[in-house]
Protein backbone atom coordinates (compact mmCIF):
# COMPACT_ATOMS: atom_id res chain seq x y z
CA UNK A 1 0.00 0.00 0.00
CA UNK A 2 1.14 3.72 -0.88
CA UNK A 3 2.47 5.49 1.87
CA UNK A 4 -0.75 8.33 1.30
CA UNK A 5 -3.10 5.41 1.25
CA UNK A 6 -2.02 3.84 4.57
CA UNK A 7 -1.89 7.56 6.26
CA UNK A 8 -5.58 7.90 5.32
CA UNK A 9 -6.55 4.40 6.42
CA UNK A 10 -4.70 5.54 9.69
CA UNK A 11 -6.42 8.85 9.75
CA UNK A 12 -9.93 7.20 9.48
CA UNK A 13 -9.16 4.53 12.05
CA UNK A 14 -7.62 6.77 14.72
CA UNK A 15 -10.44 9.21 14.45
CA UNK A 16 -13.91 7.68 14.05
CA UNK A 17 -17.29 9.74 13.79
CA UNK A 18 -15.30 12.54 11.80
CA UNK A 19 -16.70 12.59 7.74
CA UNK A 20 -15.62 16.37 7.20
CA UNK A 21 -12.32 15.58 8.41
CA UNK A 22 -11.81 12.15 6.24
CA UNK A 23 -13.04 13.95 3.59
CA UNK A 24 -10.86 17.19 4.43
CA UNK A 25 -7.35 14.56 4.64
CA UNK A 26 -8.83 12.61 1.34
CA UNK A 27 -9.09 15.30 -0.28
CA UNK A 28 -5.19 17.11 0.57
CA UNK A 29 -3.66 13.76 0.70
CA UNK A 30 -5.07 12.54 -2.78
CA UNK A 31 -3.06 15.85 -4.38
CA UNK A 32 0.38 15.26 -2.70
CA UNK A 33 0.62 12.17 -4.11
CA UNK A 34 2.57 13.30 -7.08
CA UNK A 35 4.47 15.03 -4.77
CA UNK A 36 5.10 12.31 -2.22
CA UNK A 37 5.81 9.58 -4.47
CA UNK A 38 8.66 11.59 -5.73
CA UNK A 39 10.43 11.31 -2.15
CA UNK A 40 8.18 8.45 -0.35
CA UNK A 41 10.95 6.74 1.62
CA UNK A 42 12.58 10.07 2.74
CA UNK A 43 8.70 11.74 3.66
CA UNK A 44 8.04 7.84 5.00
CA UNK A 45 11.04 7.84 7.60
CA UNK A 46 10.31 11.48 8.68
CA UNK A 47 6.64 10.12 9.66
CA UNK A 48 5.80 13.70 7.70
CA UNK A 49 2.37 12.80 6.90
CA UNK A 50 1.50 11.49 10.17
CA UNK A 51 2.73 14.72 11.64
CA UNK A 52 0.83 17.37 9.48
CA UNK A 53 -2.78 15.00 9.93
CA UNK A 54 -2.33 15.28 13.92
CA UNK A 55 -2.97 18.34 15.58
CA UNK A 56 -0.56 19.67 17.81
CA UNK A 57 -2.84 19.81 20.47
CA UNK A 58 -6.75 19.69 20.80
CA UNK A 59 -8.70 21.81 23.84
CA UNK A 60 -12.16 20.37 24.62
CA UNK A 61 -13.91 22.37 27.34
CA UNK A 62 -17.26 23.16 29.29
CA UNK A 63 -18.62 26.55 28.88
CA UNK A 64 -21.16 27.23 31.44
CA UNK A 65 -23.64 30.53 31.29
CA UNK A 66 -26.75 31.39 32.18
CA UNK A 67 -29.57 32.59 30.38
CA UNK A 68 -32.67 35.92 31.09
CA UNK A 69 -34.65 33.25 32.45
CA UNK A 70 -31.76 32.58 35.05
CA UNK A 71 -31.18 29.21 33.57
CA UNK A 72 -27.55 27.29 33.84
CA UNK A 73 -26.88 26.23 30.02
CA UNK A 74 -23.89 24.45 29.17
CA UNK A 75 -21.90 24.11 25.94
CA UNK A 76 -19.67 21.74 24.64
CA UNK A 77 -16.22 24.13 23.04
CA UNK A 78 -12.92 22.78 21.14
CA UNK A 79 -9.94 24.91 19.76
CA UNK A 80 -7.82 22.38 17.86
CA UNK A 81 -4.10 23.75 17.84
CA UNK A 82 -3.09 22.30 14.50
CA UNK A 83 0.29 23.53 12.83
CA UNK A 84 2.58 26.33 14.11
CA UNK A 85 5.31 24.73 11.84
CA UNK A 86 5.07 28.28 9.83
CA UNK A 87 4.16 30.83 12.45
CA UNK A 88 1.29 31.11 15.43
CA UNK A 89 -1.86 29.25 15.50
CA UNK A 90 -4.08 31.67 13.44
CA UNK A 91 -8.08 30.59 12.75
CA UNK A 92 -11.59 31.49 13.56
CA UNK A 93 -14.22 30.14 16.56
CA UNK A 94 -17.58 28.97 14.96
CA UNK A 95 -20.36 29.37 17.16
CA UNK A 96 -22.79 27.40 15.31
CA UNK A 97 -25.34 24.14 16.48
CA UNK A 98 -23.43 21.56 13.91
CA UNK A 99 -20.45 22.02 15.69
CA UNK A 100 -18.13 18.79 16.64
CA UNK A 101 -14.61 18.26 17.14
CA UNK A 102 -14.49 16.87 13.68
CA UNK A 103 -15.86 19.41 11.91
CA UNK A 104 -13.32 21.53 13.77
CA UNK A 105 -10.45 19.64 12.78
CA UNK A 106 -11.52 19.52 8.93
CA UNK A 107 -11.84 23.41 9.56
CA UNK A 108 -8.00 23.56 11.05
CA UNK A 109 -6.40 21.06 8.56
CA UNK A 110 -7.87 23.57 5.88
CA UNK A 111 -6.34 26.30 7.45
CA UNK A 112 -2.99 25.33 7.83
CA UNK A 113 -2.64 25.10 4.08
CA UNK A 114 -4.75 28.25 3.49
CA UNK A 115 -2.78 30.08 5.49
CA UNK A 116 0.68 28.74 4.20
CA UNK A 117 -0.93 30.05 0.80
CA UNK A 118 -1.14 33.67 2.02
CA UNK A 119 2.68 34.12 2.06
CA UNK A 120 2.44 35.27 5.15
CA UNK A 121 3.74 33.53 8.87
CA UNK A 122 0.86 31.81 10.41
CA UNK A 123 0.08 28.75 11.49
CA UNK A 124 -3.87 27.11 11.48
CA UNK A 125 -5.87 25.99 14.40
CA UNK A 126 -9.70 26.80 14.21
CA UNK A 127 -12.36 26.41 17.25
CA UNK A 128 -15.89 27.00 18.03
CA UNK A 129 -18.93 25.48 19.99
CA UNK A 130 -22.20 24.07 19.28
CA UNK A 131 -23.65 27.26 21.07
CA UNK A 132 -26.81 28.73 19.20
CA UNK A 133 -26.32 32.62 18.69
CA UNK A 134 -29.71 33.01 16.67
CA UNK A 135 -32.70 33.82 19.17
CA UNK A 136 -30.46 34.76 21.65
CA UNK A 137 -30.60 38.29 23.51
CA UNK A 138 -27.09 40.90 23.84
CA UNK A 139 -27.17 39.52 27.08
CA UNK A 140 -26.74 35.86 26.83
CA UNK A 141 -24.34 36.21 23.86
CA UNK A 142 -21.97 38.34 26.43
CA UNK A 143 -22.76 35.73 29.45
CA UNK A 144 -21.47 33.01 26.88
CA UNK A 145 -18.51 34.66 25.33
CA UNK A 146 -17.24 35.85 28.82
CA UNK A 147 -17.34 32.07 30.06
CA UNK A 148 -16.11 31.11 27.04
CA UNK A 149 -12.62 33.01 26.90
CA UNK A 150 -12.31 32.94 30.84
CA UNK A 151 -11.13 28.81 29.45
CA UNK A 152 -9.86 29.53 26.09
CA UNK A 153 -7.88 32.74 27.58
CA UNK A 154 -5.26 30.15 28.97
CA UNK A 155 -4.17 28.73 25.48
CA UNK A 156 -3.81 31.48 23.24
CA UNK A 157 -1.73 35.09 23.19
CA UNK A 158 -0.31 37.13 20.35
CA UNK A 159 2.56 35.28 19.56
CA UNK A 160 0.90 31.94 20.05
CA UNK A 161 -2.57 31.82 18.80
CA UNK A 162 -5.01 34.08 17.62
CA UNK A 163 -8.46 33.03 16.90
CA UNK A 164 -10.99 35.45 14.81
CA UNK A 165 -15.12 35.12 13.64
CA UNK A 166 -16.48 32.79 11.83
CA UNK A 167 -19.62 31.34 11.06
CA UNK A 168 -21.85 32.96 14.00
CA UNK A 169 -19.46 34.93 15.43
CA UNK A 170 -18.99 38.21 14.53
CA UNK A 171 -18.03 41.63 15.40
CA UNK A 172 -20.49 41.32 18.75
CA UNK A 173 -18.82 38.84 19.65
CA UNK A 174 -15.55 39.19 18.71
CA UNK A 175 -16.13 42.77 20.93
CA UNK A 176 -17.43 40.85 24.09
CA UNK A 177 -14.53 37.67 23.69
CA UNK A 178 -11.34 40.71 23.20
CA UNK A 179 -12.95 42.77 26.32
CA UNK A 180 -12.80 39.66 28.74
CA UNK A 181 -9.58 38.02 27.55
CA UNK A 182 -8.64 41.88 28.43
CA UNK A 183 -10.22 41.52 31.58
CA UNK A 184 -8.78 38.87 33.18
CA UNK A 185 -4.87 38.99 31.17
CA UNK A 186 -4.38 42.90 31.54
CA UNK A 187 -2.99 42.78 28.43
CA UNK A 188 -4.13 44.82 25.17
CA UNK A 189 -2.89 43.37 22.45
CA UNK A 190 -3.77 41.70 18.77
CA UNK A 191 -4.79 38.40 20.70
CA UNK A 192 -8.32 38.01 18.52
CA UNK A 193 -8.71 39.49 14.85
CA UNK A 194 -11.95 40.78 13.17
CA UNK A 195 -12.22 43.25 16.35
CA UNK A 196 -14.00 46.60 15.79
CA UNK A 197 -11.91 49.49 14.28
CA UNK A 198 -12.22 51.26 17.30
CA UNK A 199 -9.70 49.05 19.30
CA UNK A 200 -7.51 47.85 17.02
CA UNK A 201 -9.28 46.49 14.23
CA UNK A 202 -8.40 46.45 10.45
CA UNK A 203 -10.37 48.54 7.89
CA UNK A 204 -11.18 46.37 5.03
CA UNK A 205 -11.37 43.38 7.41
CA UNK A 206 -15.22 42.96 7.22
CA UNK A 207 -15.12 43.45 3.37
CA UNK A 208 -11.86 40.79 3.07
CA UNK A 209 -13.34 37.23 2.81
CA UNK A 210 -15.84 38.49 -0.01
CA UNK A 211 -13.56 40.83 -2.13
CA UNK A 212 -10.62 38.28 -2.14
CA UNK A 213 -12.75 35.78 -3.56
CA UNK A 214 -13.94 37.82 -6.82
CA UNK A 215 -10.20 39.39 -7.01
CA UNK A 216 -8.82 35.57 -7.01
CA UNK A 217 -11.91 34.64 -9.29
CA UNK A 218 -11.35 37.42 -11.67
CA UNK A 219 -7.74 35.96 -12.30
CA UNK A 220 -8.73 32.78 -12.39
CA UNK A 221 -11.46 33.97 -15.02
CA UNK A 222 -8.54 36.01 -17.08
CA UNK A 223 -5.78 33.63 -17.49
CA UNK A 224 -8.95 31.55 -19.16
CA UNK A 225 -9.60 33.90 -21.58
CA UNK A 226 -12.80 35.21 -19.78
CA UNK A 227 -13.98 38.58 -18.23
CA UNK A 228 -15.63 38.24 -15.21
CA UNK A 229 -17.56 41.54 -16.29
CA UNK A 230 -21.16 41.00 -17.49
CA UNK A 231 -21.35 37.69 -16.11
CA UNK A 232 -24.10 35.96 -14.26
CA UNK A 233 -23.10 35.03 -10.86
CA UNK A 234 -25.07 32.88 -8.02
CA UNK A 235 -24.25 33.02 -4.45
CA UNK A 236 -25.47 30.78 -1.75
CA UNK A 237 -25.51 32.45 1.65
CA UNK A 238 -26.17 35.67 3.25
CA UNK A 239 -23.55 36.53 5.69
CA UNK A 240 -19.95 37.94 5.86
CA UNK A 241 -18.50 36.42 2.99
CA UNK A 242 -21.30 36.24 0.70
CA UNK A 243 -22.44 39.85 1.43
CA UNK A 244 -19.31 41.58 0.14
CA UNK A 245 -18.85 38.70 -2.54
CA UNK A 246 -22.07 40.39 -4.21
CA UNK A 247 -20.84 43.55 -3.30
CA UNK A 248 -17.39 43.67 -5.03
CA UNK A 249 -18.74 40.91 -8.23
CA UNK A 250 -21.52 43.44 -8.68
CA UNK A 251 -18.61 46.58 -8.30
CA UNK A 252 -16.76 44.60 -11.44
CA UNK A 253 -19.47 44.54 -13.68
CA UNK A 254 -21.42 41.36 -12.80
CA UNK A 255 -24.90 40.55 -12.27
CA UNK A 256 -25.39 38.76 -9.11
CA UNK A 257 -28.66 37.33 -8.96
CA UNK A 258 -29.04 35.02 -5.64
CA UNK A 259 -28.59 34.30 -2.20
CA UNK A 260 -29.53 31.96 0.39
CA UNK A 261 -29.63 31.38 4.11
CA UNK A 262 -30.54 28.37 6.44
CA UNK A 263 -34.10 28.52 5.43
CA UNK A 264 -34.54 29.71 2.12
CA UNK A 265 -32.91 31.54 -1.16
CA UNK A 266 -33.50 34.38 -3.09
CA UNK A 267 -33.72 34.95 -6.66
CA UNK A 268 -33.36 38.50 -8.00
CA UNK A 269 -33.38 38.89 -11.79
CA UNK A 270 -32.71 42.88 -11.36
CA UNK A 271 -29.00 42.09 -9.52
CA UNK A 272 -29.10 41.63 -5.62
CA UNK A 273 -30.08 45.32 -3.71
CA UNK A 274 -26.99 44.77 -0.94
CA UNK A 275 -27.77 47.57 0.99
CA UNK A 276 -31.23 46.15 1.59
CA UNK A 277 -29.23 42.32 2.30
CA UNK A 278 -27.41 44.19 4.94
CA UNK A 279 -30.65 46.14 6.70
CA UNK A 280 -32.17 42.43 6.68
CA UNK A 281 -29.38 40.09 7.76
CA UNK A 282 -26.90 42.49 9.52
CA UNK A 283 -29.02 45.13 11.31
CA UNK A 284 -32.35 43.02 11.51
CA UNK A 285 -30.77 39.29 11.60
CA UNK A 286 -33.53 38.33 9.84
CA UNK A 287 -34.98 35.91 7.43
CA UNK A 288 -34.17 36.07 3.94
CA UNK A 289 -38.15 36.24 3.23
CA UNK A 290 -37.98 39.41 4.14
CA UNK A 291 -35.73 40.92 1.65
CA UNK A 292 -38.44 39.75 -0.95
CA UNK A 293 -41.04 40.90 0.86
CA UNK A 294 -39.31 44.52 0.58
CA UNK A 295 -38.35 44.21 -2.78
CA UNK A 296 -41.00 43.61 -5.88
CA UNK A 297 -38.38 42.30 -8.61
CA UNK A 298 -37.17 39.42 -6.03
CA UNK A 299 -38.83 35.71 -5.61
CA UNK A 300 -38.06 34.13 -2.17
CA UNK A 301 -37.87 30.05 -1.83
CA UNK A 302 -37.74 27.96 1.09
CA UNK A 303 -35.16 25.11 1.18
CA UNK A 304 -32.51 24.66 -1.13
CA UNK A 305 -31.93 26.03 -4.72
CA UNK A 306 -29.16 28.33 -5.63
CA UNK A 307 -27.36 26.35 -8.29
CA UNK A 308 -30.28 25.20 -9.93
CA UNK A 309 -30.53 28.84 -11.47
CA UNK A 310 -28.51 29.27 -14.84
CA UNK A 311 -25.26 31.32 -14.41
CA UNK A 312 -21.77 31.31 -15.97
CA UNK A 313 -20.15 31.40 -12.05
CA UNK A 314 -21.15 29.81 -8.55
CA UNK A 315 -19.63 31.05 -5.74
CA UNK A 316 -20.94 28.98 -2.77
CA UNK A 317 -20.35 31.13 0.53
CA UNK A 318 -22.65 29.44 3.25
CA UNK A 319 -21.33 25.91 4.89
CA UNK A 320 -19.21 22.80 4.53
CA UNK A 321 -20.97 20.18 1.35
CA UNK A 322 -23.98 22.39 0.17
CA UNK A 323 -23.07 22.14 -3.22
CA UNK A 324 -23.86 18.22 -4.53
CA UNK A 325 -23.41 16.33 -7.12
CA UNK A 326 -27.04 16.41 -8.47
CA UNK A 327 -26.22 20.89 -7.80
CA UNK A 328 -22.74 20.34 -10.10
CA UNK A 329 -24.65 18.65 -13.28
CA UNK A 330 -27.16 21.12 -12.83
CA UNK A 331 -24.47 23.53 -13.40
CA UNK A 332 -22.87 22.29 -15.94
CA UNK A 333 -26.14 21.53 -18.05
CA UNK A 334 -26.52 25.69 -17.38
CA UNK A 335 -23.16 25.87 -19.26
CA UNK A 336 -21.65 27.45 -15.68
CA UNK A 337 -17.89 27.88 -16.40
CA UNK A 338 -16.12 28.62 -12.56
CA UNK A 339 -17.14 27.77 -9.40
CA UNK A 340 -15.15 29.51 -6.58
CA UNK A 341 -15.66 27.97 -2.93
CA UNK A 342 -16.26 31.51 -0.38
CA UNK A 343 -16.91 28.85 2.26
CA UNK A 344 -15.18 26.18 3.80
CA UNK A 345 -15.17 22.47 1.91
CA UNK A 346 -19.02 23.57 0.29
CA UNK A 347 -18.05 21.55 -2.36
CA UNK A 348 -18.58 17.81 -2.01
CA UNK A 349 -15.91 15.60 -3.52
CA UNK A 350 -17.97 14.05 -5.99
CA UNK A 351 -19.22 17.27 -7.04
CA UNK A 352 -15.74 18.79 -7.23
CA UNK A 353 -14.44 15.88 -9.41
CA UNK A 354 -17.75 15.92 -12.11
CA UNK A 355 -17.27 19.93 -12.43
CA UNK A 356 -13.71 19.73 -12.89
CA UNK A 357 -14.20 16.35 -15.51
CA UNK A 358 -16.98 18.29 -17.05
CA UNK A 359 -14.36 21.90 -17.80
CA UNK A 360 -15.86 23.85 -15.18
CA UNK A 361 -12.51 26.33 -13.84
CA UNK A 362 -12.63 25.41 -10.21
CA UNK A 363 -11.06 27.30 -7.33
CA UNK A 364 -10.60 25.28 -3.93
CA UNK A 365 -11.52 27.49 -0.47
CA UNK A 366 -8.59 27.06 0.78
CA UNK A 367 -7.00 29.25 -1.90
CA UNK A 368 -10.68 31.32 -2.92
CA UNK A 369 -11.19 32.13 0.70
CA UNK A 370 -7.87 33.22 2.38
CA UNK A 371 -8.24 36.97 1.50
CA UNK A 372 -10.08 36.87 5.34
CA UNK A 373 -6.88 34.94 6.82
CA UNK A 374 -4.89 37.29 4.93
CA UNK A 375 -6.02 40.24 6.29
CA UNK A 376 -6.13 39.07 9.52
CA UNK A 377 -2.60 38.65 9.34
CA UNK A 378 -2.33 42.44 8.10
CA UNK A 379 -4.25 43.60 11.50
CA UNK A 380 -1.90 41.66 12.97
CA UNK A 381 0.97 43.65 11.62
CA UNK A 382 -1.00 46.79 12.48
CA UNK A 383 -1.19 45.94 15.97
CA UNK A 384 1.91 45.12 16.77
CA UNK A 385 3.48 48.05 15.05
CA UNK A 386 0.61 50.19 16.69
CA UNK A 387 -0.18 51.61 13.38
CA UNK A 388 -3.21 51.38 11.11
CA UNK A 389 -3.38 51.35 7.28
CA UNK A 390 -5.99 53.32 4.93
CA UNK A 391 -8.77 51.08 3.42
CA UNK A 392 -7.16 51.13 0.01
CA UNK A 393 -3.62 50.27 1.34
CA UNK A 394 -5.48 46.87 3.12
CA UNK A 395 -7.00 46.34 -0.10
CA UNK A 396 -4.38 46.95 -2.22
CA UNK A 397 -2.25 44.31 -0.40
CA UNK A 398 -5.72 42.09 -0.34
CA UNK A 399 -5.78 42.18 -3.80
CA UNK A 400 -1.70 41.38 -4.35
CA UNK A 401 -2.15 38.58 -2.00
CA UNK A 402 -4.99 36.99 -3.97
CA UNK A 403 -3.95 37.59 -7.16
CA UNK A 404 -0.77 35.88 -6.25
CA UNK A 405 -2.41 32.90 -4.35
CA UNK A 406 -3.71 32.28 -7.95
CA UNK A 407 -0.62 32.50 -9.94
CA UNK A 408 1.46 30.68 -6.86
CA UNK A 409 -1.64 27.55 -7.36
CA UNK A 410 -1.31 27.96 -11.02
CA UNK A 411 2.38 27.17 -11.54
CA UNK A 412 2.07 24.42 -9.10
CA UNK A 413 -0.29 22.81 -10.80
CA UNK A 414 1.70 22.66 -13.79
CA UNK A 415 4.89 22.21 -12.27
CA UNK A 416 3.48 18.88 -11.46
CA UNK A 417 1.61 18.11 -14.68
CA UNK A 418 -1.74 19.17 -13.40
CA UNK A 419 -2.23 22.35 -15.24
CA UNK A 420 -5.55 24.05 -14.46
CA UNK A 421 -6.09 21.65 -11.63
CA UNK A 422 -6.13 24.72 -8.94
CA UNK A 423 -7.10 21.89 -6.12
CA UNK A 424 -4.00 19.90 -6.59
CA UNK A 425 -2.32 23.43 -7.15
CA UNK A 426 -3.41 24.79 -3.54
CA UNK A 427 -2.54 21.55 -1.40
CA UNK A 428 1.06 20.81 -3.31
CA UNK A 429 1.77 24.55 -2.63
CA UNK A 430 0.18 24.95 0.76
CA UNK A 431 1.76 21.60 1.66
CA UNK A 432 5.64 22.32 0.19
CA UNK A 433 6.30 25.43 2.51
CA UNK A 434 4.82 23.96 5.70
CA UNK A 435 6.78 20.70 5.18
CA UNK A 436 10.16 22.45 4.64
CA UNK A 437 9.37 24.11 7.82
CA UNK A 438 8.65 21.25 9.56
CA UNK A 439 12.09 19.21 8.23
CA UNK A 440 13.99 22.17 9.40
CA UNK A 441 12.55 22.14 13.13
CA UNK A 442 13.50 18.77 13.52
CA UNK A 443 11.10 16.31 14.94
CA UNK A 444 8.66 18.43 17.08
P1 LIG B 1 -21.95 33.89 8.61
O1 LIG B 1 -22.41 33.29 9.89
O2 LIG B 1 -21.77 35.36 8.53
O3 LIG B 1 -22.93 33.47 7.41
C1 LIG B 1 -23.18 32.15 7.09
C2 LIG B 1 -24.32 32.10 6.09
O4 LIG B 1 -24.51 30.76 5.67
C3 LIG B 1 -25.63 32.57 6.67
O5 LIG B 1 -26.40 33.16 5.65
C4 LIG B 1 -26.28 31.28 7.16
O6 LIG B 1 -27.68 31.33 7.21
C5 LIG B 1 -25.79 30.29 6.12
N1 LIG B 1 -25.64 28.96 6.71
C6 LIG B 1 -24.86 28.62 7.77
N2 LIG B 1 -24.97 27.32 8.04
C7 LIG B 1 -25.83 26.83 7.13
C8 LIG B 1 -26.35 25.55 6.88
N3 LIG B 1 -26.00 24.50 7.64
N4 LIG B 1 -27.21 25.41 5.84
C9 LIG B 1 -27.57 26.47 5.06
N5 LIG B 1 -27.10 27.71 5.27
C10 LIG B 1 -26.25 27.88 6.27
O7 LIG B 1 -20.60 33.12 8.23
P2 LIG B 1 -19.45 33.56 7.22
O8 LIG B 1 -20.03 34.28 6.07
O9 LIG B 1 -18.37 34.19 8.01
O10 LIG B 1 -18.88 32.14 6.76
C11 LIG B 1 -19.44 31.43 5.64
C12 LIG B 1 -18.44 30.36 5.20
O11 LIG B 1 -17.20 30.99 4.83
C13 LIG B 1 -18.05 29.33 6.27
O12 LIG B 1 -17.78 28.10 5.62
C14 LIG B 1 -16.77 29.89 6.84
O13 LIG B 1 -15.97 28.90 7.43
C15 LIG B 1 -16.13 30.43 5.57
N6 LIG B 1 -15.10 31.44 5.75
C16 LIG B 1 -15.37 32.61 6.43
C17 LIG B 1 -14.38 33.56 6.55
C18 LIG B 1 -14.65 34.88 7.16
O14 LIG B 1 -13.75 35.73 7.09
N7 LIG B 1 -15.82 35.14 7.71
C19 LIG B 1 -13.01 33.32 6.04
C20 LIG B 1 -12.87 32.10 5.29
C21 LIG B 1 -13.88 31.20 5.19
P3 LIG B 1 -28.48 32.17 8.35
O15 LIG B 1 -28.40 33.59 7.91
O16 LIG B 1 -29.84 31.59 8.32
O17 LIG B 1 -27.73 31.92 9.63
Amino acid sequence: MSYVDEVYERVVRENPSQPEFHQAVREVLDSLRAVIDRNEEKYRREALLERITMPERQLLFRVPWVDDKGQVQVNNAFRVQFSSAIGPYKGGLRLHPSVNLGIIKFLGFEQVFKNSLTGLPIGGGKGGSDFDPKGKSDREIMAFCQSFMTELHKYIGADVDVPAGDIGTGAREIGYLYGQYKRLTGRYEGVLTGKGLSYGGSLARTEATGYGLLYLTEEMLRANGHDIAGKIVVVSGAGNVAIYAVQKAQQLGANVVTVSDSTGWVYDPAGIDVALLREVKEVRRARLSEYARARATAEYHEGRGVFTVKCDVALPCATQNELGLEDAKALVKNGCIAVAEGANMPTTLEATDYLRENGVLFAPGKAANAGGVATSALEMSQNSMRLSWSFEEVDSKLKDIMVGIFHNIDEAAKAYGMPGNYVAGANIAGFLKVAEAMEAQGVV
